[in-house]
């Protein structure tokens, strides 16, 4: 099977990738068209996935088509975009019709849930990689962005923590665990949902919102850095699944605090505008607030300041900026 055969039968044949509203142009000439509005602005994101570093060397290939869509989905979610298309560029070590077919069915699902058209991209031979672009579109000038949090606004998320975290051992076979816990944070691992509707509904409400990727002390640092502020979240707020309490154990904590992928939004509020939130977007949990100051701060049920575990993940290493 050659490029262009692959490309055809399993990309422009699949159903995300049909005549979508906003796509004057899709897969098959050198550039894709995207039609926008007057008065919007179109929100671009990138996101790349390596086997071996971001998914197992022999991910099932559904499920990766799934997870590289929902991830890379999830920006378009903490911008408060609405997903437009995406492109898809995707490094192969061989073509085996089968993988080729189930990828695109995961990923295909995943786009069509999400509202997104796959209009183009690349595929080339060699080790395996991913990498989508989304693209979104937002009213001009009402895109969430990481910089605004004010002093006294509460810091919240959208939904539980740290189940992807959880996961991970399962993932990797280093803990055997079977039922329906386990399951559970295994459907968090592979099919996270991007937090769009949530993010439409921060349009105009949050200060500064981002989506949980790298772990939620790390993510919180990029807030308060962007606002010059700081953040005390209660360790004793954090909405943790029932399923990783389980699994997890009193690790439970530590996976919602430090560990990746969780793809729920984090974001700041006015105190006043937290009912109105929480009747539209019931898990929308307050897990702490902004001060004056800088960086990230953990607190106990006391108030007091502990130290909290490992920092989020970091490709080369943490010494600094
Ligand atoms: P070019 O030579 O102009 O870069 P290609 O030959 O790489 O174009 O690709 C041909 C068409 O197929 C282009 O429209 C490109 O966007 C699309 N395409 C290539 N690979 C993929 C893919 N993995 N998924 C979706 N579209 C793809
Ligand atoms: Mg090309």
């Amino acid at each position: 099977m050659g490029e262009f055969e692959l490309i055809r039968r399993f990309f422009a044949a699949a159903p995300c990738a049909q005549a979508a509203e906003g796509v004057a142009l899709g897969i098959g000439d050198d550039c894709a068209l995207l039609q926008l509005s007057p008065g919007e602005q179109l929100a671009v994101s990138t996101d790349t996935l390596v086997a071996g570093v971001h998914f197992p060397v022999s991910p099932d290939p559904f499920l990766l088509g799934q997870r590289a869509l929902a991830v890379a989905a999830s920006d378009l979610a903490a911008m408060g975009a609405e997903p437009l298309a995406f492109t898809l560029a995707l490094t192969l070590p061989e073509a085996h019709a089968d993988w080729l077919a189930a990828f695109a069915r995961g990923l295909s699902q995943m786009a069509q849930g999400c509202g997104l058209a796959l209009v183009g991209g690349d595929t080339t031979r060699g080790p395996l990689s991913l990498t989508l672009t989304v693209f979104g579109r937002v009213p001009a000038g009402q895109a969430l962005t990481r910089g605004g949090a004010q002093v006294g606004d509460l810091l919240c998320v959208g939904g539980e923590l740290g189940d992807a975290a959880g996961a991970l051992p399962l993932v990797l076979g280093q803990q055997q665990s079977q039922g329906v816990q386990a399951d559970y944070l295994l459907q968090r691992y592979w099919a996270p949902q991007p937090q769009l509707t949530l993010g439409r509904l921060l349009r105009g409400q949050a200060t500064a919102a981002l989506d949980i990727s790298d772990g939620l002390l790390a993510d919180c640092g990029h807030i308060a850095k962007a606002s010059g502020v700081a953040l005390h979240i209660e360790a004793a707020r954090l909405p943790l699944s029932p399923a990783l309490q389980a699994v997890a154990g009193a690790a439970a904590v530590d996976c919602a605090l430090a560990g990746g992928d969780d793809y729920v939004l984090a974001f700041t509020l006015a105190p006043q505008r937290l009912a109105a939130l929480q009747a539209a977007w019931p898990a929308c949990t307050v897990i702490g607030w902004v001060v004056a100051g800088s960086g990230v701060q953990l607190l106990d049920a006391a108030g007091h300041i502990v130290n909290p575990p490992r920092a989020g993940y970091q490709h080369f290493g943490s010494t600094g900026d």
